[in-house]
Order: structure tokens, then sequence, then C-alpha cells
């Protein structure tokens, strides 16, 4: 993990170049308009810091957490810029800032159960009633599903995950879950600069993976994807992280998962983690084009826009966090869509929340539309 000081070049390129490109697509600047929270003034407000220009003050605050990481201005930068923000979060946590109290909570809850939702360690196995999925056990499966904090202790996102399971069993997969001793993956740590806990947190994980002789893990939610698939890499770890829609995009593919493709026109959101920053768009394309008739929204791909609910800014900032979410809806309706879709429980919960256009998500849809028993 870095300090500010290891960014400070950059910082200086941003400050001689100052050519705004990062404000175009930063769903925070394009609502408020207001140049400190956009990522050319963070970037000037992280140098003024580390010059000792500026002091922390409640405004230095704000433009550090007013922001979803949801990386569109690393799109138009050659700079780190996201890595510049969580550099500046934990800049301000290690110089005594405390976390927002919003945030507070989420750790407190983390460091007791273990999820960010107050919710006890048993809740995390409830999803999985019924459905006869192994537990992980040392040797005895290669493959695991991690279901994540949020989709396993929130109703309304179960079914996501009952879905994923039953289309890897429909498939012939042989995967393990690990049940209430799933740990979290440290996404939220991070995001709210806790790095120092979050290295204990991710290898910790790892320790526990390798105990268990996991060799892939299919995550559900993409930030555990994007966090767990970094933390393999910067841990060395010869295990491979894959999202689910990787993973069924590929038994489509080879056959192993049968689909019926209906005419309701529907659209997709890629979900930050999965898509500009993880990298995967072309997978949930593939299964939306299998199983619907598939219009892309004008702001697609690297481009699309943030739903408000990333990096703490749904529950710091509720009123920005819901305008994001109106936008996006907005556009999605624009495409005469009946359907928009997703795969990411933040996006799916944020989204629902604007009425206007039913919202689903993809391992839901594609369970109804395959049809190879099971
Ligand atoms: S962050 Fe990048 S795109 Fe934005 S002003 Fe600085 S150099 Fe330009
Ligand atoms: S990460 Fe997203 S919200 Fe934050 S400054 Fe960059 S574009 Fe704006």
């Amino acid at each position: 993990m870095s300090g500010l000081d290891e960014f400070e070049d950059e910082l200086e390129t941003c400050f001689g170049t100052s050519c705004g490109l990062c404000e175009r697509g930063c769903p925070v600047y394009q609502t408020l308009y207001t140049r400190t929270l956009s990522m050319k003034g963070r970037n000037r407000t992280m140098l003024g810091l580390l010059k000792g220009k500026f002091d922390i003050t409640p405004s230095v605050i704000e433009a550090a957490f007013e922001c979803t990481l949801c990386g569109n201005c690393d799109r138009w930068c050659a700079l780190k810029n996201t890595d510049h923000t969580m550099a500046l979060r934990e800049h301000l946590l290690k110089h005594g800032v405390e976390p927002m109290k919003e945030h507070s909570s989420l750790l407190a809850s983390l460091k007791n159960y273990g999820n960010p939702w107050f919710q006890p360690r048993s809740a995390r196995s409830k999803w999985m009633r019924g459905l006869d999925i192994p537990r992980a056990s040392p040797g005895k499966q290669e493959v695991l599903f991690f279901a994540g904090c949020t989709s396993a202790v929130m109703k309304p996102l179960v079914p996501s995950l009952v879905a994923s399971a039953k289309l890897l069993k429909r498939a012939g997969v042989d995967f393990a879950v690990m049940a209430q001793d799933e740990p979290c993956c440290g996404s939220t740590l991070l995001r709210v600069g806790q790095t120092d806990e979050f290295e204990k947190l991710e290898k910790d994980n790892f320790d526990k993976f390798k105990a268990l002789g996991i060799k892939k893990i299919v995550t559900s939610c993409p930030g555990c994807y994007t966090t767990l698939r970094r933390s393999a890499e910067r841990l060395g770890e010869d295990i491979e992280v894959v999202h689910i829609t990787q993973e069924v995009a590929d038994l489509i593919r080879s056959g192993d998962l049968k689909v019926q493709r209906s005419s309701e026109k529907m659209t997709y959101h890629d979900p930050c983690h999965l898509g500009r920053l993880g990298g995967i768009f072309d997978e949930p394309r593939d299964i939306m084009k299998a199983v619907s008739e598939f219009v892309e929204m004008g702001n697609n791909c690297y481009e699309s826009r943030c739903c408000g609910a990333g990096a703490g800014l749904q529950s710091a900032f509720p009123k920005l966090s819901r305008e994001l979410a109106t936008r996006r809806i907005e556009e999605a309706k624009g495409t005469g869509a009946t359907t928009l879709v997703t795969c990411c429980p933040f996006c799916e919960t944020q989204l629902r929340t604007v009425p206007g256009i039913n919202v689903t998500d993809l391992m839901e849809l594609l369970l109804e539309a395959s049809s190879n028993g099971g």
C-alpha cells in the first residue's frame, strides 16, 4: 500500500497539466460541479497537504470521501487517480482523522461480526439452506463459491446467490462454500482507508483458502472479485479468482449450460468493480445476448456511470448517492428497455431505490432462461 508521498510526481504532473479531462465522466463532479470534488481538485488538495500548504480541514475530509472510487477519472488519465484517493483516505486516518461516523459503524460491525451489516456469523449460511452444497473442508474441493457478506445476509439479494449455486450445479461444477466460516474480503476496509487492518485480513484470508486446498475462487460480488484478485496478485498466491459471470459465460460457450432467449428488450449496467476496475465487459454481455434482446445504454463499458453506491458514498452522502442512481435509471429508461440488469449486490440494491424500471440480477435472469434440468 502507498502513502501520499509515493504519488508526489503524479500529483505534480496533474498540477502542471491541469487538463481537467477527468471531470467529463466523474459522476460527482457532473452532479455537483464542485472543483474540489473532481480528481483534478483532489490531486491539488493532496499536493497542498504534502507541501504543508494546507491543513486537514472539514472540506479536505469531504473531498477525500465524497467520491465513489468508480475509476472513471482513471479512464481519461495516465495517473493512478483512484489509488491517490485511497491513499488520501489512509493519510487522513493516520493523521488522527476519525472515520466518518457512518463508516465507523460499518467498521465496528466488521470487527465484531466479520461483516459490515451487524449480522451474526450464522446469518452467512442461511442463503444455502436446502441447496445441498458441500462445505469446504481441507483437500476435498478445488473450487470455492464465495458468496460475499452483503448478498449472504441481505434477504433481497439471496436469490442471486441461490441462482448462482443452482447454475453451477446444473452445469456439473464441483464446488464448495465456506458457509458461516466465509470471511469478509476486506473491500470495505480498503475503501475507507483502513489499510493496515486490510493487510492483516487479506493475509488471514489466503491462509484459510490455502489450508482448504482451494485453487479457484468464484465470487458473486464484483467488489469481492477485484479485492480477492488483487490480494492474490499482491501476495503471490497461486489461486485463480474469477467472477460468476466469467464462470457461467464459459459454461454457456461449452454447452454445459443451455439457455433460451426471450424477446424482451433489456439493458445492462456495468458495476464499476466488475467493468472499469475489473476489466470484465464481454462475459456479462455474452450472457445478456444469450437470454434477451440486449440494448446498450449510451454510457457503457469503460464509460459506464456509477450507480452511486460505492466506496461509502451511499452511507455518508445519501442525497448525492440517490441523485447518481436517479441519473442512471433515467439513462436505462431512455433505451426503451423494460428491464435493467446488473450483477452486483450494491448496484442492484441502489438502483432498486429509484422507481421507473424493473431491476433484476443477471444470475436470476439466467437461471430462468436455463433449461438443462436440475
Ligand atoms: S487528474 Fe489527470 S485528467 Fe484530471 S486534471 Fe489531472 S492530469 Fe488531467
Ligand atoms: S473515482 Fe469516480 S467519483 Fe471519484 S473522482 Fe474519479 S470519476 Fe469522480
